[in-house]
């Protein structure tokens, strides 16, 4: 399940729009480097339907910066002072 909505920063308590959870499509990988998204199919993944390292296994890399640093489960960054330390405090739209 996907939900899109605000993030607030606990550290500088910057507030952002977000996304985070994943669809029933794939799986919502996000950039170590650079933060960008890419939602890759369950079918990617090692095994199939697991959250596990599919960056490494699948050497899926990154649309914005090339690298392969795609990962699952983690926070967007705060982009004022970009720690991952952010949390959703009000969803404006749960998806599947
Ligand atoms: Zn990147
Ligand atoms: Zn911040």
């Amino acid at each position: 399940m996907a939900s899109i909505g605000t993030m607030t920063c606990a550290r500088c308590a910057h507030t952002f729009p977000g996304a985070i959870g994943n669809t029933m499509y794939g799986v919502r990988l996000r950039c170590l480097e650079c933060d960008a998204e890419r939602l890759v199919p369950w079918s990617l993944l090692s095994p199939p339907g697991s959250l596990r390292a599919p960056a490494e296994d699948h050497r899926v890399a990154c649309d914005r910066c090339g690298r392969l640093s795609l990962r699952a489960g983690l926070r967007p960054r705060c982009p004022q002072c970009g720690s991952r330390d952010t949390d959703m405090t009000s969803v404006d739209i749960v998806a599947d």
